[in-house]
């Protein structure tokens, strides 16, 4: 089981760039997925009507994120093992992963809940916008996809 993942893990690798690895690490694993409705306001025109927006809020209980950290740390480990084998590269790769290793871990470990995003209504131009996903906080400023107007949406607490 934990092969496979991981052979899924390197094929995306291969494929993608860093940012695509730092959204596999943060996902892939265990966690409840929660859609929420939120209030969606314009930052410029305070009057305009508010509409509405769906996102998903991803959740890790601590047992969860044990597991979670444990097993990032252990794929980033591996990568840090296989990079001794990269000529000159390695003087870079080894020390930069081993550190990171621990660092994703730790904000693994830390981080209970997160927006995964989600899409909603734009409430001037009324078009369909992308939220986009973030660290939860108390809430979400986002540019609608159809026209330059600037979105609030504020988030319940965690
Ligand atoms: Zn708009």
């Amino acid at each position: 089981m934990r092969l496979i993942e991981s052979n899924t893990f390197c094929t995306s690798l291969v494929k993608s760039n860093l940012l695509f690895v730092w959204d596999t690490i943060y996902y892939v694993y265990m966690a409840t997925r929660t859609e929420i409705k939120l209030t969606v306001h314009s930052r410029d025109n305070r009057d305009l009507p508010p509409t509405h927006a769906t996102i998903t809020k991803v959740e890790w209980d601590k047992a969860e994120r044990t597991k979670n950290a444990l097993r990032t740390f252990g794929i980033m480990f591996a990568f840090t093992f296989a990079s001794v084998f990269i000529p000159i590269l390695h003087f870079i790769l080894v020390p930069t992963l081993f550190i990171a290793s621990f660092v994703v871990a730790m904000e693994k470990m830390g981080e209970k809940v997160r927006n995964d995003g989600g899409t909603g209504e734009c409430p001037k131009c009324h078009q369909t916008f992308k939220v986009q996903a973030s660290k939860w906080g108390t809430r979400i400023t986002n540019s609608c996809d159809s026209c330059p107007e600037e979105l609030e949406m504020n988030l319940p607490p965690a």
